[in-house]
């Protein structure tokens, strides 16, 4: 096919199902397709002129980067034109065919088909370009990349109904003009006045100046906007709503952010930061290989998206802005590794965004839940990540315990509640907060009122390797060791263990040597008869699957039995003589207290036997 021939080509299939899904879930507000538009137009002037830097030629003579809006309320058209980069028509068939956004597979994965909660989703995904087909029944762009022949520009264009074309045309002007014809009801955004209160509210943020004629017409354009870079202005001239509006354009996420904090810092060092913090986790957070950082200019020059090394991992969620004064302009991902400058500035940032979560936490309790919800997983890496900031991540963490209906607790919460006489912060790991909730482990901690903080994350396992010690305090896990309850509040009579078996311990230890280290009275029994309790050393049954899980092979290590001797199973088999009965309720004993604990018996078809054998009163 030659290249000036007219060619239509079928949108990849997720285009066609995301801007279905758009027109019906953005009717209500569908305005939002012109902050799409501006939104893009300024990314392509900023691109434009990172490009220059490196070749002047693609700057254009004395043009100045822009973006202005046309309309004919006739015609029922609006044009958006832009100086910047432009595309080639095969950057025309890819940018604007198919979805290049991280996390689309995950997006597409989690719609439900159900409108109303698909809608949400789709906030939550940004909604780009496409957008533009809420108002247009047919959409032009047309394109001519800076550094490209006027001749061989393109001009693509579609109903947005499964198909679009591609057109080899001339174009004089560097940049792109996208022109809507807008839908009958659409009209509105044809009319100046409206035009003008939406471009003020969509674009004042915007680096560059954004142009309208006042009647459509023929007359002289007027700049709408401040045209100045949002960061760039002092705080005190900005309001709530300036720092929304860039929040849309920086992290193209349209629902509203939980907090930022913006920064001009001045002396040795000259920097700028604009960060945020979203209200909802991306789809793609816990993929590593997924694009993150902060969008990163030197001057007020852009010169890089997702500049990941100015942010720790464990804040890869932050979004926003840093503008450096000192950096040189042609700095590259690869000098940015090295340099100790932006080092200097990734401390900074980190320290910056904890403080702000600090505060959030402090004066904003709701928001600082809605956070902790869809980030907590990942702070928590920063405790294994981040030795030096330890302290300050710490008071961040929140857990749930056995104290409240599901409240997540602060270690300072748990710390202030501590009885007179208990020494450590105690924590059980379990599969769910509920599981860890019913674990035979902590019931004698529990009858004796003393509160334990249940860890149920993925990453909790690993976290809870690197607690170890707060605020001089021991943290202990109750399933494992020896647990001290020097100074804990003793048990009502009732329930307090009597060890008066140690020949049944002995008994029972000599039957089941291949599975248990051995068997002893437990302290933290009340109601259930058996749990089992490893070695301090052992790193516990949820580490060691994720770590066999990712392939590592760990020494077998056998768990303590532990018995309640008030227990009225554990009195019966006291009472039994040596034989199949007694072998088989200790069998069964050791096989609950693994199941207590979310495991699986070592010879399940085994228990399911001896269970039956008891149901059945074969004893
Ligand atoms: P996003 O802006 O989030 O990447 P969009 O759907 O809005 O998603 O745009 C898709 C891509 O199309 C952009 O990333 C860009 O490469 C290209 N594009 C859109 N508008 C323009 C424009 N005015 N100039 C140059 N490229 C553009």
């Amino acid at each position: 096919m030659s290249e000036h021939a007219t060619e239509t080509r079928g949108f990849q299939a997720e285009v066609s199902r995301l801007m279905r899904l758009m027109i019906h879930s953005m009717y209500s507000h569908r305005e939002i397709f012109l902050r799409e538009l501006i939104s893009n137009a300024s990314d392509a002037c900023d691109r434009r002129r990172f490009a220059a830097l490196a070749d002047p030629s693609l700057a254009g003579g004395g043009e100045a980067y822009g973006i202005r809006v046309d309309f004919d309320s006739k015609a029922r058209t609006l044009t958006v034109s832009d100086s910047g980069i432009g595309m080639t028509r095969d950057e025309a068939g890819e940018h604007l065919g198919t979805i290049a956004k991280s996390g689309t597979a995950e997006f597409f994965a989690r719609l439900t088909g159900d409108e109303q909660k698909d809608s949400q989703l789709i906030g939550q995904f940004g909604v780009g370009f496409y957008s533009v087909f809420i108002v247009a029944e047919r959409v032009e762009v047309r394109s001519r990349r800076a550094g490209i022949e006027s001749a061989v520009a393109v001009c693509w264009s579609s109903s947005g109904e499964g198909e679009y074309t591609l057109e080899t045309i001339t174009r004089d002007e560097i940049g792109t003009a996208v022109t809507l014809h807008l839908k009958e009801d659409a009209a509105e955004f044809a009319d100046p006045f409206r035009l003008r209160a939406l471009i003020r509210r969509y674009s004042d943020h915007i680096a560059f100046p954004v142009l309208l004629r006042p009647d459509g017409g023929k007359g002289e354009y007027d700049r709408v906007n401040q045209a100045q870079a949002l960061w760039t202005r002092p705080r005190q001239e900005l309001s709530d709503d300036d720092y929304r509006e860039f929040y849309r354009h920086v992290a193209h996420d349209a629902a509203e952010p939980l907090a930022w904090s913006h920064n001009q810092v001045e002396g040795r060092r000259e920097y700028t930061t604009l960060l945020y913090i979203p209200a909802a986790a991306p789809f793609d957070l816990y993929n590593r290989e997924s694009p993150r950082g902060l969008r990163l200019y030197v001057r007020r020059v852009f010169i890089l998206d997702d500049a990941e090394q100015f942010l720790p991992l464990f804040l890869r969620f932050i979004k926003g802005v840093v503008d450096s004064a000192d950096l040189p302009l042609n700095v590259s991902r690869e000098l940015l590794q090295q340099d100790a400058e932006v080092l200097a500035i990734k401390g900074a940032i980190t320290r910056r965004v904890l403080e702000m979560l600090a505060r959030l936490a402090n004066d904003e309790p709701e928001k600082y839940r809605t956070f902790w919800k869809e980030f907590g997983g990942v702070l928590k890496e920063g405790v294994i990540e981040d030795p030096g900031n330890r302290e300050r991540i710490l008071p961040l963490l929140r857990f749930a315990s056995t104290v409240g209906d599901g409240e997540l607790h602060s270690l300072a919460d748990y710390v202030a509640r501590m009885p007179e006489g208990q020494k450590q912060v105690y924590y059980l790991l379990a599969d769910s907060a509920t599981a860890a909730r019913q674990s035979p482990q902590l019931e004698g901690l529990r009858a004796r009122g003393v509160e334990v903080l249940l860890l149920s994350d993925r990453i909790d396992p690993w976290l809870a390797t690197h607690l170890d010690e707060v605020d001089g305090r021991v943290i202990k896990d109750v399933a494992s060791g020896e647990l001290e309850l020097a100074g804990l509040p003793p048990l009502t009579a009732a329930v307090a263990p009597v060890d008066t078996m140690p020949a049944l311990y002995a008994r029972i230890a000599a039957r089941l040597a291949e599975r248990v280290a051995g068997v002893r009275v437990s302290t933290r029994l009340a109601e259930s008869a058996a749990c089992l309790v490893r070695d301090s050393a052992d790193p516990g049954p949820q580490l060691r699957r994720l770590l066999e899980a990712a392939g590592q092979k760990l020494p077998e290590s056998r768990s303590w039995l532990e018995l309640n001797p008030a227990h009225p199973l554990v009195v019966r088999l006291h009472l039994l003589p040596d034989g199949a009965a007694f072998d088989s309720l200790a069998a069964l004993l050791a096989d609950q207290a693994q199941i207590a604990e979310g495991g699986v018996p070592p010879d399940p078809a085994g228990f399911v036997r001896r269970l039956n054998d008891w149901l059945l009163g074969k004893y």
